[in-house]
């Protein structure tokens, strides 16, 4: 997956340098959603001479390029992720903070079907649920 990420960096003709490398390393060995302060926090764990400025304008680059997802749940922090990963949605638990990941084909399904009436053909959606959690009695 690193390698995919780099990968797909050069092909659309980014100049990878050592640090933007680390940026992409971190980027693709996430299964989070990560803040630049937290991608900031991995990268200098490789390598301590990087700078928040230039994770901070490395991941605008790959924003930019398409290389990463930006999402913001409610609470006004810039979020990312690969934007190849598989399709899903994000239900964000408003106690916690934790990002839960969810496919669910109805709402897929749905989603076609209003884009459909319509008069659309549907290339893409983000969907967002906030929530607290029930409490099992
Ligand atoms: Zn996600």
């Amino acid at each position: 997956m690193n390698e995919n990420i780099i990968a797909r960096c050069e092909a659309k003709g980014l100049r990878m340098t050592e640090q933007r490398r680390i940026v992409a390393r971190v980027i693709g060995a996430a299964e989070d959603h990560p803040d630049v302060e937290e991608l900031y926090a991995r990268a200098s764990a490789i390598d301590p001479r990087i700078s928040i400025a230039t994770v901070y304008r490395t991941v605008k680059l790959f924003e930019e390029s398409g290389i990463l997802e930006r999402l913001e749940f409610g609470d006004g922090r810039a979020r990312y992720e690969d934007a190849e990963r598989d399709h899903h949605d994000h239900l964000i638990d408003m106690n916690s903070g934790e990002v839960i990941e969810f496919v669910d084909p109805d709402i897929e399904a749905l989603q076609e079907r209003i884009a459909a009436k319509l008069g659309y053909k549907l290339i893409g959606h983000r969907l967002e649920l906030y929530g607290t959690p029930v409490k099992k009695g």
